[in-house]
């Protein structure tokens, strides 16, 4: 039984003021592993106050010393990065191969964001105008549970090469991993209070961060309602923000696809992480006429979808991170048939031989039009929406008739063709033939996908002209 008490303030681990206590439950099997104490608005106020003092300094701080301490926060990490992985399997349930990488990605996020910061033109002259580009201050980072590694690093990096200090607050359901990760950043020895995490519910430490005038920028990863009122609440201390919200990501099938690669990949994209991605491409659209091929080359692939216990390397979709997560993908899909789609494959219920825990089947529906809920709203969870179509015109206009707009892919033989459709798609990040990880490339959304970019150089620069890439910078201009 794990039991945290402790926030990490001011550069050391102090116990938390909140007194309210929360079980850490597993996803596997249902069992309470640790408890949580929670912090409040208190523990949030010294957090911000400390992050506040050291900003006096680290905001002066040079190119070379954010350098540095990138440097430290990445070896770090690193050194933890098996007992990073082994949390995010128990704790959230993430699938052991997926979980590897998602901690290396977030460990990367500080070498990425070192390269971005030795890149950048920190300042522009011309006539007899010089403009810098200054941190914006103390940075509030609120973070979702299904990549708590990720989210903190990256966010973190970014702040730190632009010289802003930090305070964080992990999602509740992620308190072990920021345990871990807290101790791991510790060793980089960074100055007293540039980077603070207080653990607490959002409506309190979360709801502190957002309405505290002394916090000048909110970086968030979450649900849309939250992103809404993040940015209706921050207005009132006229926070910037940036917004990493959800998605309805879009996989065009094209008609010269390979489905003996193509079908694969798509699914890939689709139970990424379990399904509880935000850039799962949860809606293929096939052309009609290949539809049959297709639905055959699904049901043949789905074998390589194993459920289980996720620490097993075999295994490629785990448990969903709660009840109620469990509960809001099994009501999906009963929504789905309720609608007159039809499962393909999966449906409601636990998978065989997996009665505790939160597991779901990895479920494929096929008949399902653009305008049915499980093609409009974000599931979470392993559900896949294939819907057809008859021509390439509108194939992009199903694909782009979403609220969202995070991510989207196209899977085609023709490179060109596959380049000309990649072009036409309203989303944040558009792959071609299969997921890419590029650390210096933007992520972020249009429309409710959210508002600004993270990673490499988007993640540091706030730039006008790069529609609002706001993380963690201001311009000053200077006119002799
Ligand atoms: P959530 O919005 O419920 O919670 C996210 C965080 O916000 C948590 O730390 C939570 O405690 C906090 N929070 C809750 N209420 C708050 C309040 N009133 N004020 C301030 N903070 C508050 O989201 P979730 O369930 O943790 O995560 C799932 C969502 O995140 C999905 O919609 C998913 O698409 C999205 N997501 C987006 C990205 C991206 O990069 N775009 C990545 C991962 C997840």
């Amino acid at each position: 039984m794990k039991t945290i008490t402790k926030h990490y303030i001011d550069g050391a681990f102090v116990e938390s003021h909140g007194r309210e206590v929360m079980d850490i439950v597993r996803p596997t099997d249902g069992q309470v592993i640790g408890r949580l104490t929670l912090g409040d608005e208190e523990d949030t106020r010294r957090a911000i106050a400390a992050a506040g003092r050291a900003f006096a300094t680290y905001g002066q701080s040079t190119k070379e010393e954010r350098a540095e301490f990138l440097r430290r926060l990445h070896k770090a990490a690193l050194a933890r990065a098996d007992d990073l992985t082994a949390a995010m399997v128990e704790e959230y349930g993430g699938v052991v191969r997926f979980s590897r990488l998602i901690v290396e990605s977030g460990i990367g996020a500080f070498a990425a964001a070192e390269k971005a910061l030795q890149e950048m033109e920190w300042t522009r002259s011309w006539d007899k105008t010089t403009v810098t580009l200054e941190p914006v201050g103390v940075v509030g980072l609120i973070t979702a549970w299904n990549a708590n590694t990720l989210f903190i690093c990256l966010k973190l990096a970014s702040a730190v090469a632009a010289g802003c200090t930090v305070v964080v607050k992990p999602s509740e359901l992620s308190a072990i991993q920021t345990q871990v990760l807290i101790e791991a950043l510790h060793e980089a020895k960074l100055p007293k209070g540039l980077f603070n995490a207080v653990m607490g519910l959002g409506n309190t430490v979360g709801a502190e961060l957002v309405r505290n005038p002394d916090v000048n920028k909110i970086s968030f990863t979450g649900s849309v309602g939250i992103g809404e009122s993040i940015m209706r609440d921050g207005a009132a201390t006229m926070k910037r923000v940036t917004l990493e919200l959800g998605g309805k990501s879009p996989t065009i099938l094209l008609d010269d696809a390979d489905l003996a690669q193509a079908i694969p990949s798509a699914l890939i994209m689709a139970f990424l992480n379990s399904g509880q991605a935000c850039a799962a491409g949860t809606r293929l659209l096939v052309p009609r006429k290949r539809l049959a091929h297709v639905k055959r080359a699904i049901a043949d692939a789905m074998h390589a979808f194993t459920v289980g216990n996720p620490a097993d390397p075999k295994i490629a979709v785990g448990p969903m991170v709660s009840q109620k997560q469990y509960e809001r993908v099994q009501s999906y899909i009963r929504k789905g048939i309720e609608e007159g789609a039809e499962v393909l494959v999966g449906g409601e219920g636990r998978p065989e031989g997996l009665k505790a825990g939160y597991f779901v089947k990895p479920t494929v529906f096929v008949n399902v039009t653009n305008d049915m809920t499980i093609a409009r709203e974000e599931i979470f969870g392993p559900v896949l929406s294939v819907i057809a179509y008859d021509s390439e015109d509108e194939a992009i206009s199903i694909a782009n008739d979403s609220k969202y707009g995070l991510h989207a892919a196209v899977l085609g033989t023709d490179i060109q063709c596959a380049r000309r459709v990649a072009s036409q798609l309203r989303a944040g990040r558009v792959v071609i033939n299969g997921m890419t990880d590029d650390p210096q490339a933007p992520w972020g959304g249009f429309k409710y996908s959210g508002v600004g970019r993270e990673y490499g150089r988007y993640g540091i620069q706030r730039s006008e002209p790069l529609s609002g890439v706001a993380c963690a910078q201001g311009a000053r201009a200077r006119v002799r």
